[in-house]
């Protein structure tokens, strides 16, 4: 038996659990510890350990400390329904943790200010653990020991672990076994109060008790475990149990759940109340694969469009690299076989990553996070655990790393969800190594200026490809931001991602031009463009270093009008590499890479730190925050919009915005905060009456009276609705500043889905009517002396820049990979020949007949 010693996690007056204003706890139905009264603001981890969870609402979280018991360290009373708010997370999932490291912080006023109260408690909650020792009815300093818990041993033995794997395997559950389906009716879920009233029950039943919920299961005899699936308000909870009477304890566990557990039941919820009255949904089909046409045939000249990831040209030959899908038998040769099969192949990539690391030093920190995922003691118990219970090598390596890499992709930080694209490359990698393969050697080997057609490039495929190795990269998925795409550009390899499926119809061997700073991808192109790309190819190349020199001063065209070259920016890393590109600002942060992907909305505090994290970044350089911009096809699992038909046409940008006032007036505090005063400017997407500029601007005000801020902000209107080009005129009364967002501007003018790859050719924002509009939008404009930005995906095209600016655009804000080459370009510009092809465009009856003109007179670009 071992026993170990529990630091207090917070400062404050100690208290005993009968003290909490809980029944729950104070009833000790959560599990025995202590509960301390806080007087600082920080939760720190009282062992050393592994984090179970972090609730999704992040006012609770469960340590495993090394003898195995998991702590529960809860904040507050009922602050769950804060739904994160006022909570700041700095842990994941399967994080470890050292005794004193900081877990979740919390604004003590607001959590205050709305919790029934801050007790915080501390509590041991699985079996086989006893505690004592607590240093109770007294001020307690955080670290100072706070309790022993006697059981488990520190050799890791996991109690919940060997719950769980009886609780799913049927060996174990001989006999009767029974099954409810039934909809939780309660606002938050399980989590610790309704959790432990489920465990209660389901521990009076001597056989294995499970509850299912969304293809995810969990043991009902373990809080921990039905926290973390994380079910909300609606789900359909399925009860499971097996062993001699397992149907009176389905029956009287599903009765328990309907009657809400303690919590209140939410009568009027439609949502809930549809999904208790509907019948049990069909298990969920796998889609028809998508019917997506034979390949294309050579001759067949064919443009497909994507989203730019990095950019610059090159001509190629194609090379497919589609994954097929793996299939691996589920029934193992035995632990004594499978166990050592998982070891070798382990061991066999890590090593593969060892030498990748060699091979690209820079680089080394990427494959050091690789290693250390293959390393992760909770991956291997978790695929032992199935290798215990029957399964190969390969099902259980393939089921844990799928597991883990869709919690990875739920977690709050965005760049945390990416890292769930790295365990599916090291699934991979560890599947090539079981079926007897070779590790994956990258795309090394290829013929030099192959252009590489993917579903998705993982980071391995690109270990030890040399620089000047690869033409590019195109993928039919893919985010503008994953590590292969950092390293693709590290290559400057250029690289187009999102090209949707019908890249998988272009054959092995054709010839290709992969163009990454229009984000398009032209198969089978005509000789003499094949022939032209590759000589401008190769002067680009030269180029580029060139205008990286200069790239820090000010952009003045050759007649010396002053053009500002502003970046995009997504989060805080992107901002130090847009300065060195010779950014002058950032022209629009993209905010809503905040608040997608997790369960609850950033805290007010969590924003206004990212947001002067990149203010620093910049060090004086303005920077533009667009508010959130969701809704539509972005939607957030924790906003209640409605289900539209047309989400594009729907509730977007502002609309949502002034839909939840309080999530708007959260983002405007925590931009107002950020210091010095004047550094950040405001940007409002999708306005398209000035009405609800002035909303927003009365927001604002409100929001500076009450931080006593005497300085105005400036508030810009982002014009990418027509009507609000339009009236330009009617919206430069109201705001100070206009940026064009030429993306969604395009697709409302053209009447073509930016996403719908079937129009995505013809999508072009030079078409004439796109720059009509964004003509009238400059003239608006100058009726009240407004700037006129441009920080759609135009500013990033080299092609656009002389015709923004002959419009009267004043301000590019384009992805910080093309900066350096777009101030060199605007430098040898003069206004009166931008004014003069600018004017030509407008006459002009397709987007190609733009291109054109400015080609002839810009040949070189
Ligand atoms: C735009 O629409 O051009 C724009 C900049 O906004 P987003 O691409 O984020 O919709
Ligand atoms: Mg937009």
């Amino acid at each position: 038996m071992t026993a170990i010693t529990l630091a207090a996690p917070l400062a404050g007056w100690a208290m005993p659990l009968t003290e909490v204003p809980d029944p729950a706890f104070s009833q000790g139905l959560v599990g025995t510890g202590m509960a301390i009264d806080p007087t600082v603001n920080e939760l720190r981890s009282p062992c050393d350990g592994v984090v179970l969870s972090v609730h999704r609402a992040h006012h609770a979280c469960t340590v495993r400390a090394a003898s195995g018991a998991e702590v529960l360290l809860h904040l507050g009373v009922d602050t769950v329904g804060l739904n994160g708010e006022g909570f700041t997370a700095h842990v994941r999932d399967g994080q470890a943790v050292k005794a004193g490291d900081p877990l979740i912080s919390f604004d003590m006023d607001l959590v205050g200010s709305r919790a029934q109260s801050l007790v915080s408690m501390m509590v041991i909650v699985n079996d086989g653990f006893t505690v004592d020792g607590q240093s109770v009815n007294r001020v307690i300093a955080v670290g100072e020991p706070a309790m022993t818990v006697h059981g488990g041993s520190v050799a890791g033995s996991s109690p919940s672990a060997a719950a769980s794997a009886a609780a799913a395997s049927p060996a174990a559950d001989p006999g009767e076994t029974a099954e409810r389906t039934v909809a939780l009716r309660i606002a938050h879920g399980l989590h610790a109060r309704p959790a432990a009233a489920l465990v209660a029950a389901a521990k009076a039943h001597p056989g294995a008790v499970t509850i299912l919920c969304r293809d995810r299961g969990a043991n009902a005899k373990s809080v921990v475990a039905l926290m973390g699936l994380g079910t909300v308000l609606g789900d359909r909870l399925t009860v499971r149990a097996s062993g001699p009477g397992a149907q009176g304890v389905v029956e009287s566990i599903a009765g328990l759940i309907d009657s809400g557990l303690g919590d209140p039941i939410v009568e009027d919820a439609a949502a809930a109340a549809a999904v208790t009255a509907a019948p049990a949904p069909a298990a969920p089909v796998p889609p028809a694969a998508e019917e997506i046409g034979p390949p294309f045939a050579p001759g067949e000249q064919v443009l497909l469009k994507g989203t730019i990831a990095v950019p610059g040209q090159a001509v190629g030959t194609v090379v497919r690299r589609f994954r097929s899908a793996v299939s691996v038998a589920e029934e193992g040769a035995g632990p004594a076989v499978e166990e050592p099969r998982l070891h070798r192949a382990l061991d066999s990539v890590i090593a593969g990553l060892g030498r990748s690391a060699e091979r690209m030093p820079e680089h080394a920190a990427i494959f050091q996070a690789h290693r250390e995922l293959l390393d992760d003691p909770e991956l291997l118990d978790s695929a032992l655990a199935d290798i215990r219970a029957g399964k190969s090598a390969e099902w259980a390596w393939h089921r844990t790393a799928r597991r883990q890499a869709d919690a990875l992709a739920a977690l709050a930080d965005p760049r945390m969800a990416e890292r769930a694209a790295d365990l599916r490359d090291l699934e991979q990698q560890v599947l090539t190594v079981l079926a007897g393969k070779a590790p994956s050697v990258g795309l090394a080997e290829l013929p030099a200026g192959s252009i590489v057609l993917a579903d998705e490039i993982l980071p391995s495929d690109l270990a030890g490809v040399p620089a000047g190795q690869l033409g590019g990269i195109g993928m039919v998925h893919g985010g503008p931001t994953s590590h292969a795409v950092i390293l693709a550009a590290a290559l400057g390899v250029p690289t187009v991602v999102a090209l949707g499926r019908q890249a998988e119809r272009v054959p092995d061997g054709a010839p290709a031009v992969i163009d990454g700073n229009r984000a398009e991808l032209l198969v089978f192109p005509p000789e003499d463009m094949l022939a032209k790309t590759r000589t401008a190819v190769a002067a680009r190349a030269a180029r580029r270093e060139e205008n990286r020199r200069t790239a820090g001063e000010d952009c003045r065209m050759a007649d010396g009008t002053r053009i500002e070259v502003f970046a995009n920016l997504g989060r805080v890393s992107d901002a130090p590499g847009a300065v060195a590109e010779g950014a002058e600002g950032c022209g629009l942060l993209r905010t809503e890479f905040l608040f997608l992907e997790r369960q609850s909305a950033p805290s007010e505090d969590e924003q206004y730190r990212q947001y002067q994290q990149i203010a620093d970044a910049l060090a004086g350089r303005p920077l533009v925050i667009r508010t959130l911009d969701v809704g539509g096809d972005k939607p957030l699992p924790y906003l209640p919009l409605p289900k539209e038909e047309n989400p594009v046409l729907g509730l977007r940008g502002v609309r949502v915005g002034l839909r939840e006032p309080e999530l708007l007036r959260a983002q405007i505090r925590a931009i107002l905060r950020v210091k010095p005063t004047g550094a950040c400017r405001i940007m409002v997407p999708m306005i398209a009456s000035p009405s609800e500029l002035r909303a927003v601007r009365r927001m604002v005000d409100e929001e500076r009276g009450k931080l006593g801020l005497a300085e105005p902000i400036e508030l810009g209107a982002m014009i990418e609705v027509p009507a609000a080009a339009l009236i330009a005129d009617r919206i430069s009364a109201v705001a100070d500043f206009l940026s064009i967002g030429t993306n969604d501007l395009t697709q409302y003018v053209l009447a073509m889905d930016r996403g719908n790859p079937h129009v995505a050719a013809q999508l072009d924002a030079l078409h004439p009517g796109v720059l009509r509009l964004i003509h009238l939008a400059v003239m608006g404009a100058e009726t009240y002396g407004r700037t006129v930005a441009v920080c759609g995906g135009s500013a990033s095209d080299p092609m656009a820049a002389p015709l923004l600016i002959g419009l009267g655009v004043t301000e590019l804000s384009a992805t910080p990979a093309v900066i350096a080459d777009l101030k060199a370009f605007i430098r040898t510009l003069r206004m009166e020949d931008c004014r003069r092809v600018a004017e030509a465009a407008l006459g002009t009856d397709s987007a190609d007949e733009v291109r054109r003109l400015v080609a002839e007179t810009w040949p070189a670009i």
